[in-house]
This record gives C-alpha cells, sequence and structure tokens, in this order.
C-alpha cells in the first residue's frame, strides 16, 4: 500500500529524501519517470532561506538534454496512461487528494522555508490547490460528452473528449504548491502526462508533491519536474513532443512564452502579471473596507498576483480611509515565517528586496506622500533576512512609477479620485487586467462596475477574488495571453480536443446510388 511509504519516510527525520548531495550544499535534483535524477547539467541556483538571508540549498539547472528526458518519460507513459480508465484516474486522484491532506502541513513549512511567507498562509494556499485536486476527482462526469439522436434519419452524432499528450507547466515563486496544482490535476486526470518546470526559487514542495503522487499510486513518468532557468523554458517551448504548455510568471515573459510556444504549434495559456486596484466609495464601511485592504495588500509581503495594491478612494472616503489603512498597517508583525505570531514574513530573495525598496525611494522622489514608511524594519535575531516593512503611499498619481509597475512587494499605493466614473477610467486605463474590487453598500454602484470594468476577476466587498476550483481563473489584457482561463471548466477544455462522430449503422443497404451534394438532414 503506497500510505506505508509515507509513514516510512516520516521516520527518517523530515525533508532528507527531498533533496540529494553534501550536507554543507543540498542540492534539489529533478523528478524523471517516477524517481530523482541528477541530470546532465552542471549549472545550479542558490535557494535562499528568506528569514535568515543563508542559502540553504542549490537546484539544478537543467539543459535541453534534461528536458528531452523528461519528455521522453512523459511520452512513454501517455501510452497506457491515456488508456486507463476515467475512473481509475478519478481513484488515484482521491488518493492524491487525502495525501496532500495529510501532509498539508509539512508542504507549508517546506514552503514557508523557501518562499518566506508565514506557515499559516501557506496552508491556506496548501488548502487552495488541493480545491483544484478535488475538482479533478470529478473528471469521469467533467468528460461526459453530448449525444444527439436521430440527426438525420439512422443517422446520430455524438462527441467526446481526448488528451492532447505530454503537458507542460512553468510557474512562479510565489504559489509554489497552489498554481502547479492549477495545472497538473487537471491535466493529468484528463489523460495527459506532465512535465513541470517550476520556479527555481522555491523547488523542493514540488519534488514532494511528486513523491505524493507515486505514493497514491500514479505510473511513472505521468507527472515530472525539471529544475531550471530560461534554458530549461526555452527547451519546453522548443520540444516538438510537447503539446501544450501552462504558464503563470510575469507579463514580459508570459508574453514571450505565448509568442514562441504558439509559434512552435503548441496550444499556450499564459497568465501574467497584475496592479489589481480596489475602488472604495464613500458610502462604504471604511473600517472593514480598511481590514480587507491591509489583508489583500501585506499578506504574503504583497506577493501575490491577486494582491491589492492600488487603492482608488473616491471623494471624501480618501482621509478617513487612509487613517485606518496606516493604522492597522503599523500593527502588523513582521517576522520569520516559521514563528508563531509572524503576520508577514520577508520577501523571496536579496534582489527582489532591493528592487522593491527602490521602488520606495522613488516613490518618495516623485512626491508621493509616505504614510508608513517600512524601508528600516528590524527583525530580532534575523539581521540578514530580506524583510520589507509594510509601506503605505498616499496621494498618487498616474504618472509615478510605484502606480505603473507591479511592485510585487508590501507596498501599498493609494490614489484619489474625485468621481466614480474616474475611478473606473483609472481602472480601465491600467494595461492589466487581473483583478479588482470595489467597497461599497450600493448594490448598484456594483452592479455598474462589474459590468464597466476590463478586468477577469471582480470582488464585490471581497478583496481577494480568487475563483473556487470549480469556476476558471484568469484576468483580461496584459494579464493573460491565450483565450482560455485556468482551471474549472476552461482546464478541462485546455487539455482536451474534442471529436464529433457522425454514425449511421443501416439496417438495409438502399441502393440508390451515390449522391454528391453536400450533405443535410433528412
Ligand atoms: P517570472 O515571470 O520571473 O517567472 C515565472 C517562471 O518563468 C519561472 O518558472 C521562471 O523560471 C521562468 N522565467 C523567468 N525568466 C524567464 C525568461 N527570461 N525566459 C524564460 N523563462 C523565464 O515570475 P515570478 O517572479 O516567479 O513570479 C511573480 C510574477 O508572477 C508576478 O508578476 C505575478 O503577478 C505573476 N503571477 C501571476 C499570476 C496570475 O494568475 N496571473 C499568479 C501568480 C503569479
Amino acid at each position: 500500500m503506497p500510505d506505508g511509504c509515507i509513514c516510512e519516510r516520516e521516520k527518517v527525520a523530515g525533508e532528507r529524501w527531498l533533496v540529494k548531495g553534501d550536507s554543507a550544499m543540498r542540492t534539489i535534483e529533478h523528478w524523471i519517470g517516477g524517481a530523482e535524477a541528477a541530470g546532465a547539467s552542471t549549472r545550479s541556483a542558490p535557494v535562499w532561506n528568506p528569514a535568515t538571508g543563508e542559502r540553504q540549498a542549490q537546484v539544478t539547472l537543467a539543459e535541453p538534454a534534461d528536458v528531452d528526458a523528461a519528455v521522453q518519460a512523459a511520452a512513454k507513459a501517455f501510452e497506457e496512461w491515456r488508456e486507463v480508465s476515467v475512473v481509475r484516474r478519478a481513484r488515484i486522484m482521491f488518493r492524491f487528494r487525502e495525501l496532500v491532506e495529510r501532509h498539508a502541513d509539512e508542504l507549508a513549512r517546506i514552503v514557508a522555508d523557501e518562499h518566506g511567507k508565514v506557515v499559516s498562509d501557506a496552508r491556506g494556499e496548501v488548502v487552495r490547490g488541493l480545491e483544484v485536486v478535488e475538482f479533478a476527482c470529478g473528471i469521469p462526469h467533467l468528460l461526459k460528452g453530448e449525444f444527439s439522436e436521430q440527426v438525420s434519419t439512422d443517422v446520430d452524432s455524438y462527441s467526446f473528449r481526448q488528451p492532447l499528450g505530454v503537458c507542460a507547466g512553468i510557474t512562479p515563486f510565489n504559489f509554489p504548491v497552489m498554481v502547479p496544482m492549477w495545472m497538473h490535476p487537471i491535466a493529468i486526470a484528463t489523460g495527459n502526462t506532465f512535465v513541470l518546470k517550476p520556479s527555481e526559487r522555491d523547488p523542493s514542495a514540488s519534488n514532494f508533491v511528486a513523491q505524493l503522487y507515486a505514493d497514491a499510486g500514479l505510473p511513472a513518468g505521468v507527472y515530472n519536474v525539471v529544475h531550471g532557468d530560461k534554458v530549461a523554458v526555452d527547451a519546453i517551448l522548443d520540444h516538438p513532443q510537447i503539446a501544450a504548455v501552462s504558464f503563470v510568471g510575469s507579463t514580459p515573459i508570459a508574453r514571450y512564452i505565448y509568442q514562441r510556444g504558439t509559434a512552435a504549434g503548441k496550444r499556450v495559456q499564459a497568465l501574467g502579471g497584475a496592479k489589481n486596484h480596489a475602488v472604495v466609495l464613500p458610502d462604504a464601511d471604511l473600517d472593514f473596507a480598511a481590514e480587507h485592504l491591509v489583508a489583500a495588500g501585506y499578506g504574503s509581503a504583497g506577493q501575490r498576483c491577486m494582491a491589492i495594491s492600488a487603492v482608488v478612494a473616491v471623494g471624501e472616503a480618501g482621509d478617513l480611509l487612509v487613517d485606518r489603512v496606516r493604522e492597522l498597517t503599523e500593527r502588523i508583525k513582521v517576522g520569520p515565517g516559521r514563528a508563531d505570531g509572524s503576520e508577514m514574513g520577508p520577501v523571496v530573495t536579496p534582489q527582489a528586496r532591493a528592487r522593491i525598496l527602490g521602488y520606495v525611494e522613488r516613490g518618495v522622489e516623485a512626491g508621493a506622500t509616505l504614510v508608513v514608511d517600512g524601508r528600516e524594519v528590524s527583525v530580532d535575531g534575523h539581521p540578514d533576512g530580506f524583510f520589507v516593512g509594510p509601506c503605505l503611499f498616499d496621494r498618487v498619481t498616474p504618472d509615478m512609477d510605484i502606480y505603473t509597475d507591479e511592485i510585487f512587494g508590501p507596498v501599498l499605493v493609494v490614489l484619489r479620485a474625485d468621481t466614480f466614473d474616474e475611478a473606473i477610467d483609472l481602472v480601465n486605463a491600467n494595461p492589466y487586467g487581473n483583478g479588482t474590487a470595489i467597497f461599497t453598500s450600493n448594490g448598484e454602484a456594483a452592479r455598474t462596475f462589474q459590468r464597466r470594468v476590463s478586468v477577469g476577476m471582480i470582488g464585490v466587498n471581497v478583496p481577494i477574488p480568487v475563483p473556487m476550483a470549480f469556476h476558471s481563473f484568469g484576468g483580461w489584457k496584459d494579464s493573460l495571453f491565450g483565450d482560455r482561463h485556468i482551471h474549472g471548466p476552461e482546464g478541462v477544455s485546455f487539455y482536451t480536443q474534442a471529436k464529433v462522430v457522425t454514425s449511421r449503422w443501416p439496417h438495409v443497404h438502399d441502393a440508390t446510388g451515390a449522391h454528391l451534394n453536400f450533405p443535410t438532414a433528412h
């Protein structure tokens, strides 16, 4: 019974099985064909512990030959996996679901140690990923086709969907469990095999998931992990045996992935960056709005694609709102992700910290009011951690780069708008269209907002409107390249292709000769 393996591993001190290499520098390797694989590469990248600033491991960076090895394993596995009945695929997903839930705390700790987010937040991302696995458990129902009887005399017509083959996923650092789970459970449940290239900044969770799949009884080669950078990504985009690529990350890379992947003839969905606005009307409950804005702005140190990063305060909402947001922001407890009581952890790398601090400097220089200054935050016992305290800017204007750019850090900017129309125009002028929220007690205003904004996911008094797994997730404009959103029904559609059969079983051969006209129903 596969579960037995998990128990064995729990006895061998923590995460030893996750990595190989000498004790001085652990090495995180690929997972190909059902086992760890060192690969052919001599290149590696550091994996930091953002809370201490230490380099805690190194991750192998794949060469094209390593990507090819994973694709060959996946292509071989596809030949058998495609023939496995949909009910057996679902049963493996059910077992995988149980294992992820049982090991959710371990997964959350792995995420906290490499990403930096607090453990309770990491636990939340595991739960949101698990919801996609639960959706995939319903695959027999999701793959039901359509049937039309007697579309013409003695003729029936029906449709069904089949897997594409080898699919690949390329994912960002900020949700190392949840974002890959937007992809692989659905790709695999629909009968494909999968090659994941996770972020090289927090790679361990993907190997842990590989082991859980193996323990759930998934055949070797159905789920593979290749660690790497641009070299691995380009090898995926160009590989002739990869049928489809799902990407989640920043907008410039999403655009590149879409262009190069589709030019190579692949099906591509590429989700990009964001600058999510929250519009606060004067009739909103401002205490409620302030609490939610602070949670959505600074959770995970602002490193969420659905974080609220720009608040548009309309009319007289402005002064009161900024005051309340300031009070709450000043109370946020910054600390290591593993420590009880920490509400906001460090950012992911020293480079990310330097970039975020650069934006804060430039915001001050550009004339915005820095209401809360988190630049000098210090965390006891962690002098070298990549901490940035929460920063709050007021009186920001649309020309400032703290507004135009996705900062991806704990920096919340407030703009003032005189009217509701002006606020909507601001949302729509922004090149991103991932998420947005409105805070109001006026139903008509909320309805107008949801109808007029050019944004894919909208919250009404809900600051982070991430759809549940049985709906699909995706933005508009520069936040998504491709025509299908991720997970939910569009995910099933993305990973499958439809066939329509028109069928006749004539009981007698009525020899009336060959008719060359285009066939119509009769
Ligand atoms: P990123 O774009 O730097 O990296 C994403 C992936 O692309 C990684 O696997 C990385 O190895 C690879 N990559 C990086 N540079 C590359 C290059 N030049 N060529 C080819 N591949 C390359 O993103 P990130 O910093 O890891 O994550 C943060 C970004 O992801 C933010 O912009 C955030 O908004 C976005 N994001 C979007 C969503 C969404 O649903 N729209 C969800 C999560 C994160």
